[in-house]
């Protein structure tokens, strides 16, 4: 069967998730600072790592089949692609931003105005949609200084903790678009079943980061009330101690509900609660 090539973000913000994902699926690969493609030695897949700005086109063109990218990017390159799997990480958001002086309190404010950004196509369609006339003016990195520059009156960019615009002086009013890294594939190939192992590969780990597993000690009498909190994958496991009547509980709990479930938990009478990370949950 022809080797799949992925492209991943060479340096920056997604390289290390992105590694990190992929030697999580199992695959053994090395990882040279230097090299721009890696051969992966226990499944057919090669690793291109790319600037992330070229990662749709590639993936559109079939240089490489698969690619994990910002959706941001995606929709800034207008690509078209199909989007396999969400990936829980990367996120931020692209929002508009003015200065805290400003007296542009919403979006209509802009009509006339300049708008610094790095993402013109999504603003412009962003402005579109919304009827408003502005001036975009193109720069490709700190946007976040335009508007003390006199550049622009605003700014359209990501943000993910608020800090660089808060150092700046900015204040956020309008949030545009949400994006996470996302796994895209060229069209058309959905149906390769390395790609589909691969997709089943990326959903096991991403289940069991969402998930622990928890061991608890109950004495038999508490048995009913605790495994009614526990949802499991199916029912938990229920294992006798040696000390009569008691027993311990295996389950997996949501991290989401997490705390909440434990002290629901304390309360039903579990004790010696043991928690622990899970490498994969293969349905
Ligand atoms: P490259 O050299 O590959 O072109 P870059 O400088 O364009 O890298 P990074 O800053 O590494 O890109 O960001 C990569 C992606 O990480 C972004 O496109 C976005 O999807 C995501 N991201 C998450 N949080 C942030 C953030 N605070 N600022 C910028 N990007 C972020
Ligand atoms: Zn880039």
């Amino acid at each position: 069967m022809k080797t799949l090539k992925i492209a991943i973000q060479k340096s920056g913000r997604l390289n290390e998730k992105s590694v990190e994902l992929l030697k999580n699926c199992g695959l053994s690969f090395e990882n040279y600072k230097s090299s721009l493609i890696s051969t992966v030695s226990n499944f057919p897949l090669e690793i291109l790592f790319l600037r992330d700005d070229d990662i749709p086109e590639y993936v559109q063109d079939g240089i490489a089949d698969l690619g994990i990218v910002g959706e941001n990017v995606i929709s800034e390159t207008e690509v078209d692609v199909s989007y396999l799997q969400k990936l829980g990480f990367g996120k931020c958001t692209l929002k508009l931003a003015v200065q805290n002086n400003s007296d542009i309190q919403n979006i209509n404010d802009l009509n006339g105005k300049a708008i610094a950004t790095s993402y013109p196509v999504i603003l412009k369609k962003f402005l579109d949609k919304n009827n408003i006339q502005a001036d975009i003016r193109t720069i490709s990195g700190s946007v976040e200084i335009s508007p003390g520059l006199g550049l622009s009156d605003a700014i359209f960019d990501i943000v993910s903790t608020g800090g660089t615009l808060k150092s700046n002086g900015l204040k956020p009013f309008a949030d545009v678009l949400s994006s996470e890294a996302v796994l895209i594939g060229r069209k058309g190939e959905e149906s390769n079943p390395l790609i589909i192992e691969l997709i089943q590969r990326i959903q096991s780990v991403l289940r069991a980061k969402e998930t622990k597993y928890v061991v608890l000690n109950a004495e038999s009498k508490n048995l009913d009330k605790i495994v009614k909190l526990l949802p499991g994958v199916k029912s938990p496991t229920v294992v006798p101690l040696a000390e009569e009547g008691w027993v311990a509980v295996h389950t997996v709990i949501p991290e989401r509900d997490f705390w909440e479930k434990i002290s629901l938990l304390k309360s039903a009478g579990a004790q010696g609660i043991v928690v622990m990370p899970i490498e994969k949950i293969i349905l």
